[in-house]
């Protein structure tokens, strides 16, 4: 009878217990948390192989410890690939991560076949962790999040995509980012970044003359002619597919760049052997864009013109 009842008061609170680690649920605060969103919604979401539940949703970490430690997240939806992150966190981390899912190989198109993009999003780096607007959007989760989309859409038009990170938080020197690209034989490198300063718009700069940096020169001579030739193409298609939603700022030489200025060109160009072109989507410290590229419909309207810049460069 004793054990009858033992068993009545310990089996609950066992399946209690089995229920929070392994559903989606409000984040006590001693624990970690992830919120994870998808597109499309409903994918099942892994938290180091454990089931936490299907998108969108918050998933408790309640092994994670006053040191911060990565996590690998895995968001599954039948029909689309993979999503593969990881995320960093100490106990009390409350953080979001967002996975836009591509469909199935089998589904893709061809105008981009046997092209490799190697995508960048900028920051933080040996250099800087990235601007941060006025109302606290941070150009370090912009650029994660439109070079996520850029990612679906061109693996949808049939391009192999690199990324140079693999978390939205990891640190990347400049250096590694272009041995990235280099090594993937990328056809093109976009470099995703965000401006600061008393203007507004978007822009496009490539490498207009040799840099030096460490003792090494470079890009080479062909590759900044392949440069100057791919913004030309790419940057009138990306400003088009803009709609005025942000100011058309141009096209510019990596010289005209603080960085570029002093050292011929930006620390990027100069170890890339591959066309590189690095995009100011906008100017985070300008409120209108801020307000802009801050929304997701900003965001994907930033990501379906740099597709179609892409196009413009590679397109069959
Ligand atoms: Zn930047």
């Amino acid at each position: 009878m004793k054990r009858c009842l033992l068993l009545a008061l310990v089996l609950p609170a066992l399946l209690c217990i089995a229920w929070t680690t392994l559903t989606c649920s409000t984040a006590a605060a001693a624990t970690a948390s992830v919120r994870v969103h998808s597109t499309p919604s409903g994918a099942k979401v892994f938290v180091n192989g454990y089931l936490k539940g299907r998108t969108p949703c918050t998933a408790r970490v309640s092994s994670a410890t006053a040191h911060r430690k990565p996590y690998k997240i895995t968001v599954i939806l039948p029909g689309y690939e993979k999503w593969v992150g990881t995320v960093t966190l100490k106990a009390s981390d409350a953080k979001t991560l967002e996975a836009t899912l591509t469909r199935a190989a089998e589904e893709t198109g061809e105008s981009l076949k046997g092209r490799i993009v190697c995508i960048d999003p900028g920051h933080p780096s040996e250099a800087s962790e990235g601007t941060t607007g006025p109302n606290g959007t941070t150009e370090v989760h912009i650029n994660w999040v439109v070079a996520a989309k850029l990612k679906a859409l061109l693996i949808a038009d049939g391009a192999k995509v690199v990324l140079t990170k693999t978390s939205e938080s990891q640190s990347v020197t400049n250096k590694q980012r272009a041995l990235i690209a280099n090594h993937a034989g990328a056809s093109l490198m976009l470099r995703l970044h965000c401006d600061s300063g008393p203007i507004d718009g978007a822009a496009t700069y490539y490498p207009d003359k040799q840099g030096h940096k460490d003792g090494v020169t470079g890009p080479s001579e062909s590759i900044i002619a392949k440069c100057r030739a791919a913004a030309k193409a790419f940057h009138p298609a990306f400003a088009a597919a803009l709609q005025g939603s942000i100011t058309d700022r141009g096209i510019h030489g990596d010289s005209a760049t603080l960085v570029g200025g002093k050292q011929g060109a930006l620390t990027g160009s100069i170890y890339s052997k591959v066309p590189v072109l690095t995009i100011e989507m906008c100017v985070l410290s300008n409120a209108h864009d801020e307000a802009f590229i801050r929304r997701q419909a900003g965001q994907t309207q930033m990501a379906k013109a740099l597709r179609a810049g892409v196009l413009a460069v590679l397109g069959r």
